[in-house]
């Protein structure tokens, strides 16, 4: 089994030598989907999982626009198509300074095992641009969708790919990416998801992902009798993910102790309540601030600069940043504190080591492609939504929303238990996203 694994691996090395995150993604497919693979004989010569790491297409294009100095800036913009297996092509645009081809092929691999966990016909894609949106001007935002779609329309539509927010981007930028898109194509379509209310968006799309995180944990607390009444949970990142995964643990009875962003972390050891977590909502989707300024209203919170809070002692860890933000020795340090479950928000936040030392701990841990699908599950209920010209209610997408992520766990019981009765949601997760994925490319013969 581990010379399959080495030998499948080397070669993806080979082709991708340069790009470790998407390594690192395909490394834990590989380890869990492969020995399942080989225990199944339909799969045999069909060299799936060779297809699934070569994306469809990967588009690279030139974004120039003119910043408020009147100076022409250059970045560069990606879509990656990676599967269309099961739907058209599905998934989040990041704006960050990070962002390049390993990075949007991680998060596209991933987000094709995702989109097939939520059940619904969605395929994986990912796009973005290295484009820094801190310190812009809104007009300058503007103007940076409005060339990036420019050449990104050329791509996507309602039926062949269809991109959400992400990372630095949220519904400002979908707002503008949309209107001109719109005026390019001279439709008014369901051609972005993540949309605001009064143009097709849904109810409960912006806070599904961090809702979704705290429904999942909640399932796998309860595999445990257990539940986030009196926890202390310590939450990263504090972003469209992060704030509303802080606002669903608080209405389940739990306690936020962090939040965070790139700068550091703020530790409210009297818990960031309601009131709290508005003043965050409105600093930073509104004045577009730093997590520091929390201290200017509460004085008797502490800032830690620099830093992640996995230092600080929880029950519950909530990562909602950002990819490899948490490492082995975070992980030692929240099992010497008594964590007992991590459920990522983000995508790859834990680092391999870092879920080794869960795993061989043995407690409840959640991978992102499982806990955090909640976000482009509801994406995929608003392109119904405005496929049927209709808007469901708030409680009826939340209960939809619900019904997915206690799916996606069913799915992860089916698949991830070890031997020893201990759930291995990873191995759960890859292996459900696979089957059903595998099964639409051996049906379609080899394209
Ligand atoms: P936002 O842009 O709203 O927030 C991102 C947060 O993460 C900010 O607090 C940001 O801080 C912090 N962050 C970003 N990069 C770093 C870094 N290198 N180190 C430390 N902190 C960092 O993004 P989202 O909340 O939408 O996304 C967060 C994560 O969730 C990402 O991994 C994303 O892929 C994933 N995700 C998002 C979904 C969605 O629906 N939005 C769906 C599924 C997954 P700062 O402001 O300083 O940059």
């Amino acid at each position: 089994m581990k010379s399959n694994i080495e030998a499948f691996l080397n070669l993806v090395k080979e082709r991708n030598s340069h790009e470790p995150e998407f390594l690192q993604a395909v490394e834990e497919v590989a380890e869990t989907v492969i020995p399942y693979i080989v225990k199944h004989d339909i799969y045999y010569g069909k060299n799936i999982l060779l297809r699934m790491v070569e994306p469809e297409r990967l588009i690279s294009f030139r974004v120039s626009w003119v910043d408020d100095k009147g100076e022409i800036q250059v970045n560069r913009g990606y879509r990656v198509q990676m599967n269309s297996a099961i739907g058209p092509y599905k998934g989040g645009l990041r704006f960050h300074p990070t962002v390049n081809a390993s990075i949007l092929k991680f998060l596209a691999f991933e987000q094709v095992f995702k989109n097939s966990l939520t059940t619904l016909p969605m395929g994986g894609g990912k796009g973005g641009s290295d484009f820094d949106p801190k310190g812009k001007s809104d007009n300058e935002i503007m103007r940076f969708c409005h060339a990036f779609m420019s050449e990104l329309f050329r791509y996507i539509g309602p039926n062949t790919d269809i991109p959400a927010g992400d990372i630095g981007v949220g519904t400002r930028e979908i707002g503008f990416l949309f209107g001109m898109y719109k005026k390019l194509n001279n439709e008014f379509t369901g051609v972005l998801t993540g949309k605001g209310m009064s143009w097709g968006g849904s109810l409960i799309r912006p806070e599904a992902t961090g809702y979704g995180n705290v429904y999942f944990a909640e399932k796998m607390l309860e595999t445990k009798g257990d539940s986030f009444k009196g926890k202390n949970v310590v939450v990263s990142g504090s972003g469209n993910v992060a704030q509303y995964a802080a606002e669903k643990v608080l209405q389940l009875g739990g306690k936020v102790l962090t939040l965070s962003d790139s700068s550091g972390y703020i530790y409210d050891e009297a818990g960031i309540d309601e009131k709290k977590l508005a003043f965050v909502m409105e600093l930073k989707n509104v004045k577009r601030g730093r997590i520091s300024e929390y201290l200017e209203s509460y004085p008797n919170a502490k800032f830690v600069k620099g830093k992640t809070p996995w230092e600080v002692k929880c029950e519950i860890a909530l990562p909602c940043a950002t990819q490899n933000e948490l490492q082995e020795d975070d992980a030692k340090v929240l099992i010497k504190n008594g964590c007992i479950c991590v459920s990522e928000g983000a995508n790859m936040p834990s680092t391999k080591e870092a879920i080794a030392v869960f795993h061989k701990a043995k407690i409840l841990f959640a991978p992102g492609k499982a806990s955090n699908a909640g976000g482009v599950a509801t994406s995929g209920l608003e392109m119904t939504q405005n496929s049927l010209r209709y808007k469901w209610t708030r409680e009826e997408v939340d209960n939809k929303l619900k019904d997915i992520m206690s799916n996606i766990h069913k799915s992860c019981l089916e698949y991830g238990k070890d031997d020893d009765g201990y759930i291995d949601y990873v191995k759960g997760a890859n292996i459900a996203g696979f089957v059903k994925v595998a099964e639409a490319m051996m049906a379609q013969g080899v394209v």
